[in-house]
């Protein structure tokens, strides 16, 4: 039997096993779910965010969604969470929780499950319970680490993430937006005594945080292989967090974490939510810092920015030495393309690069440094694969869409512009505190805007918005989503200044 065809008998089974159980349809909840959200929310929030969820399966009370993002998911959760449960519950009092998965994460522990089965062993079906989902992809992920080529020091504790052996110190380049952060890395990583703590490692997407924890996880293995070094994801920690209350395994779980000399958990950020995972984490935090080990911490945001998360966890977070990465400058991005290229001619033989080619990629391609250098290899794989010397108009060609995306990027300040000169306001009046009537429509358009249309966190936009508070800007993303529902006018509005925004701008 082909494997799509089992998969799909065993999705009707599934949903057969689970209507009769529940006596209900579920594709009707389902649809009737969807089709509240949509009045609710009305089209444009609910096609931001709602879309593209995916109804899983049902399992002893638990809803299991799905959707294609960490971002929507953590954005459903934070905002829609309360209203998901209270939907699903009203169509059946037993459905008393929904979880949300990211459809690259199932996808990723389906196959891994797949790949660690025994021949025989029947595959995840799509629509397994979602305990089953759960379990399964527990086992997988850990036979998928633990058989893969995982450091040695790290596969006794069987929880962390292996290492990635392109980042080490020797191959991150150190510019001015990151020197800090560097140095605090090397500090770290030499010291054999413990010297800030935590290390708490901050900047955008693709700035090379991840990076730089490697690069201590092999630098201390590297100079004192005695020490238990464990790196691994906040969303690595929460699961397996999860996973051992489930299996009433707490005490090994705690055992395993507080056993380390040093702990690493990069992207701290996705530990939000008032749940039990956040209380573990600050004591296993407490407890290690108590007993002087080493912690460092990754976020895409101060301590302080940190939404979702207690105060006394923030402050504590705080405690040892915040170093942040900000955006690359030309001159960081021109010696990273010169590293990254030599590196590739080290591995792969020469590459004609003529001047002006690396000089040209610095300069337009801003996002960030996996950007770049995914630009790099996009290049140099082209020229070799279709035999052309690469040029600079061979370069414009190969990356038209890349560029075309770095151009459009909207800024706030862009924004803030337009919304000015659509409502007749001064920009300084927007960004000031006044908050007659007149201004103060416009300042929540613009933050609304923001939030769609950027990737700034709540926080950066209150910053740019004359140093309001987080809170202020999910306050008016609230109002204008409110709005944009009983008001035609702003809707109409918001559309507009959307569609000038994401269409007629030029980079500059
Ligand atoms: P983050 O964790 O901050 O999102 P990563 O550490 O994953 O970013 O970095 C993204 C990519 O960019 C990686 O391939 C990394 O090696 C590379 N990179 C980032 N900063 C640098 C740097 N300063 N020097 C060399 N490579 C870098
Ligand atoms: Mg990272």
């Amino acid at each position: 039997m082909a494997p799509a065809s089992a998969e799909k008998q065993s999705r009707q089974a599934s949903e057969k096993r689970d209507e009769g159980r529940a006596g209900m349809n579920l594709s009707d909840m389902w649809r009737r779910v969807r089709a509240r959200l949509h009045a609710e929310l009305g089209e444009a929030t609910f096609n931001s965010w709602f879309k593209q969820v995916e109804f899983v399966g049902i399992d002893d009370g638990r809803v299991m969604l799905s959707v294609p993002s960490r971002f929507i998911r953590n954005w459903i959760v934070s905002h829609y969470a309360d209203r998901l449960h209270k939907l699903w519950a009203e169509e059946n009092e037993v459905l008393t929780r929904v979880d949300i998965a990211v459809q690259a994460d199932l996808a990723a522990a389906k196959s891994a499950a797949r790949e660690v089965a025994e021949p025989e062993a029947p595959s995840i079906p799509a629509v397994a319970p979602a305990s089953e989902v759960a379990a399964k992809t527990a086992q997988a992920r850990e036979a998928a680490v633990l058989s893969g080529a995982v450091p040695q020091g790290f596969e006794d504790a069987g929880v962390g993430a292996p290492l990635d052996p392109r980042f080490t110190f020797d191959a991150f380049v150190v510019g001015k937006s990151n020197e800090l952060a560097h140095a605090a890395a090397r500090r770290v990583a030499e010291a054999t005594d413990v010297t800030f703590n935590p290390l708490f490692l901050y900047g955008g997407v693709g700035l090379g945080k991840t990076h730089l924890m490697h690069a201590i996880a092999w630098e201390i293995r590297k100079r004192q292989p005695e020490r238990k070094v464990l790196y691994l994801s906040a969303e690595k920690f929460m699961y397996q967090f999860v996973r051992a209350l489930r299996f009433k395994d707490t005490m090994a779980f705690k055992q395993q974490f507080r056993s380390v000399d040093v702990l690493m958990i990069d992207d701290v950020q996705f530990i939000s939510g008032k749940d039990s995972t956040q209380e573990e984490f600050f004591h296993t935090f407490n407890a290690l810092i108590d007993h002087n080990r080493q912690v460092i911490i990754s976020a895409d945001r101060s301590p302080s920015d940190l939404e979702g998360i207690e105060e006394r966890i923030r402050s504590r977070l705080g405690w040892g030495l915040a170093a942040d990465i900000h955006p690359t400058d030309y001159e960081l991005r021109l010696g990273i393309l010169q590293a990254k290229a030599e590196e590739m001619m080290s591995r792969n033989g020469p590459v004609v690069i003529p001047p002006g080619v690396l000089e040209f990629l610095a300069h337009r391609i801003v996002s960030n440094v996996r950007e770049l250098e995914g630009a790099l290899k996009r290049v140099v794989a082209y020229a070799s694969l279709v035999g052309r010397p690469i040029t600079p108009d061979m370069t414009q060609e190969v990356l038209r869409d890349l560029l075309r995306s770095n151009d459009r990027r909207v800024t706030i300040e862009e924004i803030q512009r337009r919304v000015a000169e659509y409502y007749n306001v001064r920009l300084a009046d927007m960004l000031s505190a006044r908050r007659a009537r007149a201004v103060a429509r416009p300042r929540q358009v613009a933050m609304y805007l923001s939030k769609q249309l950027t990737t700034r966190s709540l926080p950066e936009i209150g910053r740019k918005f004359g140093g309001r508070d987080h809170t202020t800007v999910i306050h008016a993303v609230r109002k204008i989503d409110e709005l944009c529902q009983s008001d035609s006018g702003i809707e109409e509005d918001v559309d507009l200044l959307r569609r000038m925004l994401e269409g007629g701008h030029s980079a500059g």
